[in-house]
């Protein structure tokens, strides 16, 4: 069983997974090219550990323990002890292709190597290794210590043996893994980001207000965010991307990236991250 952790970003996702794999007990190492992000992914961690311990969900001890085994380090030669690798730096093929093929060739030989891409293909990450029987998708949701789900999605190579142990490890967190076909959005983006895209053309259109929408979605689809909000969250690069993926994996122009949401992330207006998206988050 993977004892070792290593997470590749140290962004919202990535420090988020560092967590709740440090709070059940694992040493994690993330990885960041930017040691400001990894200070402050450190920081988050602690934020989120002490958090926990108030509303009684964490002893103090366990936090303290926690936030003693997630170590961090900027060079990509830190993983090369690691059982188990979480990729979950920026959405982009070319760097998720680099880092896979750098993590193939130093990590162990047993190691699984996993991405929590939103939507690249995981067949397609496999194959720049050599080994794609031990690649596979883990997704988490945001907020990581706070969302049950885990989409663990297989790659056509991935093996019985990868999917079996990231199932059991995933529940191990405490989480939910649902096992899924690699195939373009995989199942959460191939239906939640239409749906985005979707209030977006309606905020450019002028059928709502962003706070109009996401009422009508809240109120009248039980929906516990409206979808503006959760674009903000999510970030809108990442969105973009992910369209971006639908569009041209799936061929199909009902997948077709809002050009309100190009525009918006042309100009960094990326969500709450950047403080600026559908919502202004500057005095918040
Ligand atoms: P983010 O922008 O918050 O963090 C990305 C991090 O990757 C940054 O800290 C950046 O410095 C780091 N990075 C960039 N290049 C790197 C490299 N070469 N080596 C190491 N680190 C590098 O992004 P995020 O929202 O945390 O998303 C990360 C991944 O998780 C993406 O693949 C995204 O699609 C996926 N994801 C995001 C969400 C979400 O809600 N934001 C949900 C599920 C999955």
């Amino acid at each position: 069983m993977a004892e070792r952790i290593a997470v590749i970003g140290a962004g919202q996702m990535g420090n988020g997974i560092a967590h709740v794999f440090a709070t059940s007990g694992h040493d994690v190492t993330m990885i960041d090219v930017s040691a400001e992000a990894l200070a402050r992914g450190k920081g988050t961690i602690a934020k989120n550990l002490e958090r926990q311990v108030k509303k009684g969900a964490l002893e103090q001890a366990a936090a303290d323990a926690a936030l003693a085994r997630v170590q961090t380090a900027t060079e990509r030669d830190a993983m090369a002890n690691a059982d188990l690798i979480v990729e979950a730096a920026t959405e982009r093929r070319d760097l998720k292709f680099s880092l896979f093929a750098d993590a193939d060739r130093i990590a162990p030989p047993h190691a699984i190597l996993a991405s929590n891409t939103s939507s690249i293909s995981i067949t397609e990450i496999a194959a720049v290794t050599k080994r794609p029987e031990q690649v596979i998708g883990m997704h988490f949701m945001n907020p990581v210590p706070v969302m049950q789900l885990v989409e663990v999605i297989r790659g056509l190579a991935t093996s019985d043996a990868t999917t079996h142990t990231v199932m059991t490890l995933s529940k191990a967190l405490g989480k939910t893994p649902v096992e899924v076909n690699d195939f373009p959005g995989f199942v959460a983006n191939r239906i939640l980001m239409p749906m985005i895209n979707e209030a977006i053309y309606c905020v450019m259109e002028g059928v709502g207000t962003p706070e109009a929408i996401d009422t009508v979605m809240k109120l009248g689809m039980n929906h516990p965010m409206g979808p503006l909000t959760l674009a903000d969250f999510i970030g809108l690069d990442t969105c973009l991307a992910i369209m971006d993926v639908l569009h041209e994996g799936l061929g199909d122009s009902k997948y077709r990236a809002c050009p309100l949401l190009r525009k918006y992330v042309a100009a960094g207006w990326l969500g709450r991250k950047s403080g600026r998206g559908f919502y202004d988050y500057r005095t918040a």
